[in-house]
């Protein structure tokens, strides 16, 4: 299963890449998270990356393909991974092809999350994060038991600099622009699947799974 979770920011694909990790025991592969892990750790990446995100820009492709190229080398990925936030530009999904052809793996397919704009500003801006296991919440949609602590390890969440609703509107038009021109390019290799983000957590995910098996 080597698949690639789309969608505009906030839809909800770290959400399904978790359930998805659990059930089938692949890699997640989240461009973000291992940008915000080089912020936290003050790497030379985390440097680089760290003004673009801020904006609500992106990473420049050489960046990003850099260390999407080293991580899917990694023998974790012969059998499958998920890839999160990545491709994000028609630059960055012409590298991908090439990698993966590289690398003797095929795409099984790219599933995009589907969420109209009005909803993933509620949902970016409400969404809470674990500090300690990086469990995500949302202050209305998934409520953790004790209000600012982690139900899972008893860790402070707390709200990511990019999910303020400026940010998310810079965020939302990156998108547009650069990031949904990747519908009709999976189209074209006959590997886009749309799903309806719209739904419950455990729906979207039910709809995930079907696609999956087809
Ligand atoms: P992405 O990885 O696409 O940026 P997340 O998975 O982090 O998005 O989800 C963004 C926020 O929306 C989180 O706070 C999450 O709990 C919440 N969320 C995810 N899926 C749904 C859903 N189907 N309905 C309502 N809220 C959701
Ligand atoms: P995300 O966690 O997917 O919402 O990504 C957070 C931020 O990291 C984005 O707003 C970008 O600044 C950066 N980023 C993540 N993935 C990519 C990518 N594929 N290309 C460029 N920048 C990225």
């Amino acid at each position: 299963m080597h698949i690639l979770l789309m969608g505009p920011p906030g839809a909800g694909k770290g959400t399904q890449a978790a359930k998805l990790v659990e059930e089938f025991k692949v890699p997640h592969i989240s461009t973000g998270d291992m940008f915000r892990a080089a912020v936290k750790n003050q790497t030379e990446l985390g440097k680089k990356a760290k003004a673009c995100m801020d904006q609500g820009k992106l990473v420049p492709d050489d960046v990003t393909i850099g260390i999407v190229k080293e991580r899917l080398s990694q023998p974790d990925c012969k059998k499958g991974f998920i890839l999160d936030g990545f491709p994000r530009t028609v630059e960055q999904a012409k590298a991908l092809d090439k990698i993966i052809a590289e690398l003797g793996l095929k795409l099984t397919g790219a599933l995009n999350i589907n969420v109209p704009a009005q909803d993933l500003i509620e949902r970016a801006v409400g969404r809470r994060i674990c500090k300690k296991c990086g469990e995500t919440y949302h202050i209305k949609f998934k409520k953790s038991l004790k209000e600012g602590i982690c139900d899972v390890c008893g860790g402070q969440l707390y709200q990511r600099a990019d999910d303020s609703e400026e940010t998310m509107k810079n965020r939302l038009a990156v998108y547009d622009e650069q990031t949904k021109p990747l519908i009709a390019y999976y189209k074209n290799a006959g590997l886009y699947k749309e799903i309806d983000g719209r739904q419950s957590m455990d729906k979207v995910y039910g709809d995930v799974v079907a696609v999956l098996r087809g």
